[in-house]
């Protein structure tokens, strides 16, 4: 069994794994749009940020003032990503050291390292491949040899439209330097391939070995239980976000369904906080409260998961819990039967 609960140690605490990083987009926005769930969660207290957006609008001088935890009033884990994505969809570039000062200034628990992600349309046999993988690979080092806060953990970026090169990449920079983590970009496309997906996170979990594996991009309620049951640590999504804005509301112990499918129904089936206070309509009509209650779900969905392992019945629960979802389901079985070959 790959499926594990281990805890990430950071100088605001332990954290248990899995953990989901809901993701802000403070800097894209000005303050973002993100209601601020830490608030109101005690066990959602961790967030992602996107290192490229905070640099180049005017709350990075506040960030550099008081810090990303008081800031956000957050006692909790900041993951800060790097904005690799960004650079390589609208093709600009940015300074990898520039980057890490960012992340390390602003006081971030988790930096990820200046990535060129692989994109889907990117073919392996074009000499950009193999450029974008050189070139992240030098960033990672980089950014390992010039870091300068201790209590930094640093996840080293990776891409790769192929499992045998993202495996290379790992392997050779595990040889090189001793990063905490690995972060793996790249999956969401891989997202409607489920085989695809589960082999490239099988193998990649495997060549991780004990470090902390994140999954970037990925963290819907039906997608978290199957990264954990092949061995993911962490996840970000902004997800819960925009299933808010499109009236996406996550069922508990199920998947998502949107408001408008469901007819003649008058009352929530949730009794998280959001759900308590307020009525369907109210919920419905408001995004903020469908984001909340989405992130109550996962919330609960993560201690579902963790007492399945911790209990040892983490399968049968994972058999009940995709049986509204066909597709994941497949992927599920056909991850069980792959798993025998890992074990
Ligand atoms: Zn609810």
């Amino acid at each position: 069994m790959l499926a594990r609960v281990g805890t990430l140690e950071t100088s605001n605490g332990v954290f248990e794994t899995p953990i989901l990083f809901p993701v802000h987009n403070a800097g894209s926005r000005n303050d973002g749009n993100s209601p601020e769930y830490w608030k109101e969660i005690p066990e959602m207290k961790t967030m992602m940020l996107n290192a490229h957006f905070i640099k180049n609008d005017s709350i990075y001088q506040r960030l550099l003032k008081k810090g990303l935890h008081n800031y956000f009033k957050m006692d909790g884990l900041f993951f800060v990503d790097s904005g690799g994505l960004q650079s390589r969809v609208y093709n600009f570039e940015i300074n990898p050291i520039e980057i890490l000062r960012v992340q390390e200034d602003i006081g971030t628990n988790i930096a990820s390292t200046l990535d060129i992600p692989i994109l889907p349309e990117d073919s392996i046999t074009q000499n950009q491949h193999a450029e974008y993988i050189k070139k992240s690979v030098e960033n990672a080092l980089n950014c390992l040899k010039n870091k300068e806060r201790e209590d930094m953990k640093l996840y080293a970026a990776i891409h790769g439209n192929n499992i045998k090169v993202l495996l290379n990449t790992i392997d050779y920079l595990n040889k090189r330097g001793d990063f905490d983590g690995f972060a793996v970009g790249g999956l969401v496309a891989k997202r409607s391939n489920f085989r695809q997906l589960v082999d490239t996170v099988l193998a990649v979990r495997k060549h991780v070995g004990e470090k902390q594996l994140h999954v970037f991009g990925l963290g819907g309620p039906s997608i978290i239980p199957l990264l954990t049951y092949l061995g993911v640590d962490s996840f970000d999504s902004s997800s819960f976000l925009t299933a808010g804005s499109n009236r996406i509301y996550y069922m508990p112990e199920k998947g998502s369904i949107k408001f408008k499918e469901m007819q003649g129904v008058s009352m929530l089936p949730c009794v998280c906080p959001v759900c308590s206070k307020n009525s369907f309509d109210d919920v419905r009509s408001q995004r903020k409260l469908i984001a909340l209650h989405n992130l109550w779900t996962i919330t609960y969905e993560l201690r579902r998961l963790k007492l399945g392992i911790m209990e040892g019945n983490l399968e049968p629960y994972l058999e009940k819990r995709f049986e509204y979802n066909p597709l994941i389901k497949n992927a599920y079985k056909y991850a069980k039967t792959r798993m025998r070959g890992f074990a």
